[in-house]
């Protein structure tokens, strides 16, 4: 295993920062990656919603945070993909949810309930979760997605991909397979299609976790333009696409 190139910075300006959580010796039980030995790639998307993001909605400065254009591609193009879901953009669009749940092409995940920072600073991501609340909020968001799909993952994403072992072994209780990655699409706030797909591309090897964003609006514009093409490029270069499970199932 080792340490991601950068963070997601799901809900936030140009994260283009290299701040692996402890330089030189990764963390135990975070995964980062699958089996260098096949040539097999996952697809992962978050789907962000905070306190902040709801206000959005409301005061209708932003339309809709899910981005129906990326979903319609995946289901297109026969892309296999892991899905990880905030709890609150859960509760805000659980007709969304249920869809995606009665996919087979698709798998759920946990990415908190409140998409709050379970380390700060984090991005924009305002005030960290207190370490007495983390697991009660993944517990949260557990118990929602068992609402939505009898066959949930154990997977489970930091919000902003930001995290220390304080976090880890507060949510360690919980059971969660806590899941990062090895290639950040960069499609969070991103300005340019052709810096996502070169970057999401040029990243990508046997066993590679992609990090991307279902979320569109203001947070992640330019998703679906990109998709195409970096699933084109994946597959050009003879990586198949599946989910994170079976990604994990391959090997370590
Ligand atoms: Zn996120």
């Amino acid at each position: 295993m080792h340490v991601p190139s950068a963070h997601a910075g799901t809900v936030l300006s140009a994260p283009t920062t290299t701040t692996p959580p402890t330089p030189g010796s990764p963390p135990r039980g975070v995964v980062f990656h699958g089996s260098p030995d096949r040539p097999l790639v996952a697809l992962t998307f978050d789907t962000n919603m905070t306190d902040g993001m709801l206000a959005e909605l409301d005061r209708g400065t932003v339309k809709s945070f899910v981005n129906q254009t990326a979903i319609s591609e995946l289901r297109q193009m026969r892309v296999p993909a892991t899905i990880f879901l905030a709890g609150k953009w859960i509760e805000r669009y659980p007709d969304v949810t249920t869809s995606l749940a009665a996919d087979p092409l698709f798998e759920l995940a946990s990415h908190s309930y409140s998409h709050r920072p379970f380390k700060t600073p984090c991005y924009h991501l305002g005030r960290a979760l207190p370490v007495t609340q983390m697991a009660a909020d993944v517990d949260q968001s557990e118990q929602l997605l068992r609402r939505f799909t009898s066959q949930p993952t154990p997977y489970f994403r930091f919000p902003g991909g930001c995290y220390d072992q304080r976090a880890l072994d507060a949510v360690a209780a919980t059971g969660v397979v806590v899941v990062q990655y090895d290639d950040v699409s960069g499609d969070a706030f991103g300005t340019s299609v052709n810096a996502i797909v070169d970057q999401t591309l040029r990243s990508a090897k046997n066993g590679s976790i992609i990090v991307m964003h279902l979320t569109g609006g203001n947070t992640a514009p330019l998703t679906a333009l990109a998709l195409p093409r970096i699933v084109d490029g994946l597959r050009g270069r003879g990586l198949q696409l599946v989910k994170l499970s079976e990604l994990l199932a391959s090997g370590p």
